[in-house]
């Protein structure tokens, strides 16, 4: 399943960086709102590396992405107040420009000093980036004399700032991306059986795909969140309101198919907490999968199925875990989440990966820091994809 180990990379410290131009990719896509950090975690996540950057005497150029603008530069999606937040978590200015290439960025360049941080602007403003161009990789790697990975987030995606440049310039990996790389590796190498995969969140077409990776590796799947809908709509069930991936209802029926032959089972909820829409202080109430009325939505996990995915949770010994089980930003559709998340920690017979910023999030509000039996990952859809075992090329890329 894990496909190498952090210690196959490239080391930070075995790189030149005194004095040096260095570029690091960075995972700063982090919430905003009202044009200010709401989370700082991944900025956080990133600071042993900026540090021993900037002790190390290294003139430290900052790269992230930030949202989807698409290739179009857009004033919302302008890294602004991430250069303030993280200046304020440094404790020491961070300037930021307004492009990622162009004469205004290779003049601040020119004027950083030793251990001085520079934050360039949102790298997918570029339609070069997410389509991996030669020529904008190419612009990247003119910026800096070293390249440093740091961004585990991104790792999944081969674009010009994760991969490109990484072909053009001496690289390593940062120490997020190596912990990232060795604790994954290790969790996972023999996992403990019974193993369960839970998949939450709304979008099920971000994760089907891993979820087949599974296969053949895993006892269970438990799928929740806006994700379960498809799959009940694939048994032929009316699912009212609720959201439903209508091209991927096919697609979903072929995997349980597929499940079924490798001995894995796919656990849906029985029952729902259910609502008109979704907003807070809605008229609420209860419903089976099968039964859910017309003009309904389900919006978090019922009682009933609560108490099943408790029992599974007590009885597993390996939890890969991603996505939310309900609409956990609007109580109380976060019961689901939050009872599951509380399971796992009160289960110290089993050793749990938490994968994506919502659910590790469910995690820390249930208000227990750094449990030993939970290892909580900065990725996503990277922990999953590194997890099932499919080659990542950012990281390939970095290896010795
Ligand atoms: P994803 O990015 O696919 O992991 O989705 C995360 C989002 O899924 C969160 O914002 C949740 O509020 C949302 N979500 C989870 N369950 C449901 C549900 N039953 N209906 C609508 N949205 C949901």
């Amino acid at each position: 399943m894990p496909q190498g180990d952090g210690a196959m990379l490239r080391r930070l410290e075995n790189l030149d960086v005194h004095n040096k131009r260095v570029l690091v990719r960075v995972d700063f896509n982090v919430p905003l709102k009202d044009r200010k950090v709401s989370n700082d975690n991944r900025l956080r996540e990133s600071l042993p590396t900026l540090r021993y950057l900037i002790v190390q005497g290294a003139k430290v150029i900052l790269v992230s992405h930030l949202g989807r603008p698409d290739g179009k530069f857009l004033d919302e999606l302008r890294m602004n107040p991430i250069a303030e937040r993280l200046s304020a978590l440094l404790g020491k200015p961070v300037r930021k420009v307004d492009e990622c290439a162009g004469p205004s960025v290779h003049s601040a360049i020119a004027a950083l000093k030793p251990g001085e941080v520079l934050l360039l602007e949102n790298v997918r403003f570029y339609p070069g980036e997410e389509k991996n161009e030669e020529a904008f990789a190419q612009q990247l790697a003119e910026l800096a004399d070293v390249y440093v990975n740091d961004a585990f987030g991104t790792a999944h995606r081969a674009h010009a700032s994760t991969y490109g440049v990484a072909k053009l310039l001496p690289s390593a990996a940062g120490f997020l991306l190596e912990r990232e790389v060795t604790m994954l590796s290790r969790a996972t190498l023999n996992p403990a059986r019974p193993f369960l995969v839970i998949i939450g969140g709304a979008k099920i077409s971000d994760k089907i795909g891993v979820m087949k990776d599974f296969l053949g590796k895993v006892d269970q799947f438990l799928v929740g969140g806006g994700s379960a809908f498809t799959f009940l709509r694939a048994k032929g069930w009316s699912v009212g309101k609720s959201i439903v991936d209508e091209k991927l209802v096919d697609g979903v029926k072929q995997f349980v198919k597929e499940a079924y032959q490798q001995k894995a089972e796919v656990i849906l909820p029985q029952d729902f907490k259910i609502a008109p829409e979704l907003k807070p202080g809605v008229e609420r109430g209860f419903a089976p999968a099968d039964k859910i009325p017309e003009g309904w939505m389900g919006l978090d996990l019922g009682p009933e199925t609560i108490k099943d995915f408790r029992r599974r949770v007590r009885e597993a010994k390996t939890i890969v875990w991603s996505g939310p089980l309900g609409a956990f930003e609007t109580p109380p559709f976060d019961e689901g989440t939050r009872a599951i998340a509380q399971t796992i920690l009160e289960s110290p017979q089993l050793f749990a990966i938490i994968g994506g910023g919502d659910t590790a999030a469910a995690i820390e509000q249930a208000g227990i820091k750094n449990p030993p039996n939970i290892y909580i990952s900065t990725g996503g859809g990277a922990t999953l994809e590194f997890l099932g075992g499919r080659t990542l090329q950012p990281i390939e890329i970095l290896k010795m």
